[in-house]
């Protein structure tokens, strides 16, 4: 991975902001930019350099993994020894940006002290987040075996689906298919929703046993590389009457017509218009109550979000979900969702999954 050169983009980014440096405090955006996986640290990039500051616990990690950056192991939190090193190092008046949707008010407080005046913190939003929105080609292999990975624990989940059993036993199943096939984790807690459950969004799996009339909404995705998959397939269970075949049939062509929307040069917000709409010519417009989709990678939910009104354009080599969904309180739901990297174009479907509804 050439971290160099993605630190290099985020430096063409420091003029328009009229920063002399970026303190980077997210841990997917300090991996990103410099290869570490451990769970401390702080990286510093200005104009010349990248240092990289962690704890004892992370020497030889950091020593292992770190590229592009100078690794300093402090005695203190790493983020006052960024502080301290940073206020240490100049006369001139600084102008440091930070990340202001994950440095904390505190951590922010105590900055200002180390800095002792020396050193302007200016709030920033999403830099190193809009250059993790375009994939470069090893990430959408990592991308890909992850989404390849993910899909087979689809195979568990019919297996298991039976009028009886619980759905966090199904969750049980899947997740250690994931683990035994090398995955690092799951990317979110698995959903499995049966029944009225099926109707909640974010059904996570409950103790609930899966009865037999109704639909069971399956989200899930596992890490590995770092990189995350996600998918959602919808199973029906026992007697399928013409108005669930109905519903499933909706959200499958309002899925399509997403799809077929995504190119370069569209907006994401024309994405979530076709699905939209399409569940909207079905009489389920209403029922559809999340958005669209949203961006994948080192993070389950990154940029772009595709939803109503974001104007975000699409580039080759994005990787997004595409997953409409229509839900009926008391009832029940159905979500389709795939994984897709934008192409030259058009896309690519990268979820291998079919999405005839299965009846169990
Ligand atoms: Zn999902
Ligand atoms: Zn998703």
């Amino acid at each position: 991975m050439d971290h160099k050169s993605r630190q290099e983009r985020l430096r063409h980014g420091f003029g328009a902001n009229r920063l002399d440096g970026l303190l980077v405090t997210h841990l997917p955006n300090i991996r990103y930019l410099c290869g570490f996986t451990g769970s401390s640290g702080v990286l510093v990039i200005d104009e010349e350099r990248s240092v990289f500051f962690t704890d004892g616990r992370y020497t030889s990690q950091a020593n292992a993994e770190v590229q592009g950056a100078r690794v300093t192991i402090s005695r203190k939190a790493a983020l006052m020894a960024t502080g301290e090193w940073l206020a240490s190092r100049r006369k001139k008046k600084l102008t440091i940006g930070v990340e202001s949707e994950h440095l904390t008010v505190a951590d922010s407080a105590k900055l200002e002290g180390a800095f002792k005046s020396k050193i302007k913190l200016r709030p920033t939003w999403s830099m190193v987040e809009r250059l993790r929105m375009v994939k470069d080609s090893e990430e959408i292999e990592h991308l890909r075996a992850a989404v390849i990975l993910g899909a087979s624990l689809f195979d568990t989940a019919v297996e298991t689906i039976r009028p009886g059993v619980k759905e966090v036993d199904v969750a049980a199943e899947m997740e250690y298919a994931a683990r035994r096939q090398g995955a690092e984790g799951m990317s979110f807690e698995t959903i499995i929703a049966s029944g009225p459950r099926s109707a909640l969004p974010h059904g996570r799996a409950s103790a609930a046993a899966i009865l037999s009339g109704g639909f069971v909404v399956c989200d899930f995705g596992v890490i590995l590389t770092g990189y995350c998959s996600d998918m959602t397939r919808t199973v029906h269970v026992g007697k399928l009457t013409p108005e669930s075949r109905r519903m499933y049939q909706a959200v499958h062509e309002a899925q399509q017509a997403a799809l077929d929307a995504v190119r370069p040069g569209v907006s994401v917000g024309r994405v979530d218009r076709a699905a939209r709409k399409s569940l909207q010519i079905s009489g389920l417009g209403r029922n559809f109550t999340h958005s669209t989709g949203h961006g994948v990678g080192l993070e389950i939910h990154e940029a772009p979000r595709i939803a109503k009104g974001q104007r975000e354009i699409l580039r080759p080599g994005m990787v997004i979900t595409i997953e409409p969904g229509a839900y009926v309180p008391g009832r029940g739901g159905v979500r389709i969702e795939d994984m897709v990297v934008v192409t030259e174009s058009g896309c690519e479907v990268l979820t291998p999954t079919g999405k005839e509804l299965i009846a169990i």
